[in-house]
């Protein structure tokens, strides 16, 4: 009977992949891979005489959505061959990351085991590489396009992390790149709640040992003509200190005295 596992392999090549991904992999029929970096699928190659990239899936004009959906596609027609499919995608599996949730929720609709084996993801290695602790004034994070989409309401004493920030204003879900016209509606929306020379940080996690992070401070004003690539993540420092909640510290106080 066929199953399928989507593992992570992390962010760094030869640096992330935990024991158990690792072992999913050695023991698969076949291994689909969906990863950053060519060098990487090389990496797993070295692991399994059968791995095929999912890369190709990501023709030029092809919608994102319809590419996931191939990817879903390449997956569960080899579970439902019977095989044993593993599909490891760059970073953590679940993480910003829709066809492996769509694939294992399918496998499962279809009476097939499926399993997710988390990674180490581009947030993981941001709270280390930044010294970000997402405890110390909370943490919200948003796919750039969804935040300038959709109504959020956010809070600008806390961490707020957007996600494809180089595609922030992209509706087409074709390409790799907006126009700093699009990206300046998303510091217009910003601006709302942070004063325009606020500083935020393009990031970029290494993805190979002998690459560098990039950790880049700009000011919010500015970030309509930054360099941001596919793989860039912004990260908005809160602008104001926490507020603190008086009457829920009263409700408290009443219930016990002495909890203060
Ligand atoms: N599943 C991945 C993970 O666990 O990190 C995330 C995939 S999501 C489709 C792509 C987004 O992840 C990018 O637009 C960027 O925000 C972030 N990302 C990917 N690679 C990155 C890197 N090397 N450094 C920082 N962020 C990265």
């Amino acid at each position: 009977r066929g199953s399928l596992v989507c593992v992570g392999t992390g962010m760094m090549l030869g640096a992330h992949l935990g024991p158990r991904a690792r072992r999913h992999i050695e023991h698969a029929d076949v291994v689909f891979v969906a990863v950053s970096d060519p060098l990487v699928e090389l990496w797993l190659q070295q692991m399994h005489p059968d791995v095929r990239s999912l890369q190709p899936l990501y023709a030029e004009d092809r919608s994102r959505r319809d590419t996931y959906e191939a990817m879903v596609d390449a997956l569960l027609t080899e579970v439902r061959a019977g095989r044993h499919v593993v599909g490891a995608f760059y970073g953590h599996p679940g993480v910003f990351a829709r066809a492996p949730h769509a694939a294992i929720a399918q496998a499962r609709a279809e009476g097939f085991d499926a399993v997710m084996e988390p990674g180490i993801s581009a947030e993981d290695c941001l709270y280390a590489d930044l010294g970000i602790d997402p405890g110390t004034f909370g943490c919200q994070h948003y796919e750039a396009s969804q935040f300038m989409l959709f109504q959020r309401r956010i809070d600008p004493s806390a961490y707020l992390i957007l996600w494809q920030v180089g595609l922030a204003g992209d509706r087409s879900l074709r390409r790799t790149h907006t126009s700093p016209a699009e990206r300046q509606l998303l510091v217009d929306l910003l601006a709302t709640d942070y004063p325009l020379d606020h500083e935020v940080i393009a990031y970029e996690a290494a993805t190979l040992p002998i690459s560098q992070v990039r950790r880049e401070h700009l000011i919010l004003a500015t970030l309509a003509h930054a360099r941001l690539e596919p793989h860039t993540t912004l990260v908005v420092p809160p602008c104001r200190p926490l507020q603190p909640n008086l009457a829920l510290r009263e409700k408290l106080a009443a219930l016990d005295p002495g909890n203060t």
